[in-house]
């Protein structure tokens, strides 16, 4: 029997009931797999189609990354934009940037429309540098203007130090079409849409196997089978070998949160910004204020999932010291781990695996909106509404590196740690030399 674990979102949730464990035969048009944030929106998708859904979750609703990340919707995708362009293209690209909008468009409308409770949308996000380039972010904000259509504020050394009280960061960019949540509540408040509209949602329920017979499928758990027309895995970090080769091609990924006591005056004259923040190194630093005065703050990535809360609370409280070293002496409340499943591309898995089984998953540290726009694009695929899915076609199924697949990670992100550390090292050496 799974519980929710211990962290900020799970101690402020919004009340729900335990939902039953599937027992016996069910039919169904589609059974989703898995409950985060990609499952439901893909069973909400799917039953605002009118489709008979049944999704299978083997823990709790939300129970994995999606109930316990930073709650940032941001545009964009787990991989850079300049990356997806060398790959496919500028149209494509412009293509898959959009869909990314259209994916905060969606956490956003969903909340609005349904008036979800306990979900404290907050608008903006400052990304942040951590060396003295100016120029290279002005630049940034005139490209994704030009060739995104999309806007960002750019803010000096003055501008951002007037928010952020450190002399860490030296300029941002605001995005204003961003928001941050708690996306627990938010998930809850979709899993109670699903079931408005006639999905059923079955937990500790695990998917152990799919047969698949000419057009039809049976997705087998423990004490029950869904006999359905088309399956949509959405395992997110969390799927083991019953995933057949899709397992094979992400890797789970663990990354970091921690909750600070409540600061009182030292967070606000510390912070003084709604905002959330991200900072530009490739494995960022990323946080925000909740409940008016505390820090939740978030970082690091491991092949390894490191669950001891003390040794979390440590590694996370010297960056938090790092950047803002008058808050020493915080206390840390709460400090948790997720998995996020990452391909080697670095971009979803989204699209047909084989003839009506579908893949919505591996979104990586960015699926709060990329999630939500996959699960769209894969129910509009299965009601042949549009072929939208088809957009990701340049990102398959490549091998994780199997037993190597950990090791070789570690060895990029280490790289990636030591060339921040040179950057912002030289830029510190310059600042003092002028
Ligand atoms: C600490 C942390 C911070 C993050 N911060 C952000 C952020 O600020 N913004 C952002 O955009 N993204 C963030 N992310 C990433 C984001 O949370 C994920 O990309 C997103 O939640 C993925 O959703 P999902 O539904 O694919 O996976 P999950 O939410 O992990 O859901 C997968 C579900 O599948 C279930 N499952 C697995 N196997 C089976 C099976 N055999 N049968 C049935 N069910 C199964 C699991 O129990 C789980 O509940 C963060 C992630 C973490 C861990």
């Amino acid at each position: 029997m799974f519980h929710y674990s211990n962290n900020y979102y799970t101690a402020t949730m919004r009340y729900t009931s335990p939902r039953p464990t599937l027992i016996g035969n069910v039919q169904a048009d589609v059974c989703v797999i898995g409950g985060g944030l990609a499952g439901l929106s893909t069973a909400l998708e799917l039953v605002s189609r009118g489709r008979s859904v049944v999704l299978l979750e083997a823990a709790r609703v939300a129970w994995g990354a999606s109930g316990r990340n930073g709650g940032f919707v941001l545009q964009g995708w787990s991989e850079g934009l300049s990356s997806i362009e060398r790959r496919c293209g500028t149209e494509m690209a412009r293509a898959l940037f959009k869909l990314s909008l259209e994916g905060v468009d969606i956490v956003r409308e969903t909340i609005d429309q349904h008036q979800l409770q306990g979900c404290a949308p907050t608008s903006g996000k400052l990304s942040v540098l951590r060396y003295d380039d100016g120029d290279s972010l002005q630049r940034l904000r005139d490209r994704m203007a030009k060739e995104f259509n999309f806007e960002m504020e750019y803010l000096d050394t003055h501008a951002i130090r007037a928010r952020l009280n450190t002399e860490r960061y030296f300029h941002g960019l605001r995005d204003s079409h961003g928001f941050h949540f708690h996306p627990l509540n938010y998930c809850l408040g979709v899993a109670d849409l699903i079931e408005a509209k006639g999905g059923v949602l079955y937990e500790n329920s695990p998917m152990i196997r799919v047969k698949s017979q000419g057009d039809r499928h049976q997705v087998v758990t423990q004490q029950g089978v869904i006999d359905c027309g088309s399956v949509v895995h959405c395992c997110g970090g969390y799927g083991g070998p019953e995933f057949g080769r899709l397992r094979r091609a992400f890797l789970p990924i663990a990354t970091y949160a921690v909750l600070t006591e409540h600061l009182g005056d030292r967070l606000r004259d510390t912070i003084r910004t709604t905002d959330a923040v991200g900072d530009n190194r490739r494995a960022s630093d990323y946080y925000r204020v909740v409940d008016g005065d505390r820090l939740l703050w978030g970082g690091h990535i491991t092949t390894r999932n490191v669950q001891d809360e003390k040794r979390l609370a440590h590694m996370l409280t010297d960056d938090i010291l790092n950047v803002f070293p008058q808050l020493r002496g915080l206390q840390i409340e709460k400090a948790w781990s997720g998995l996020m499943g990452y391909a080697r591309h670095k971009m979803p898995h989204i699209g047909m695996l084989s003839p009506g089984i579908w893949a919505c998953t591996s979104f990586g540290g960015h699926g709060m909106n990329t999630a939500p726009i996959g699960a769209r694009v894969v129910a509009e695929a299965i009601c042949g509404e549009s072929d939208r899915y088809r957009l990701f076609d340049a990102y398959g199924l490549e091998w994780n590196g199997g037993p190597f697949g950990p090791a070789a990670a570690q060895t990029v992100y280490t790289g990636l740690k030591l060339m921040d550390m040179f950057q912002e090292a030289r830029s510190t050496r310059r600042a003092a030399k002028h």
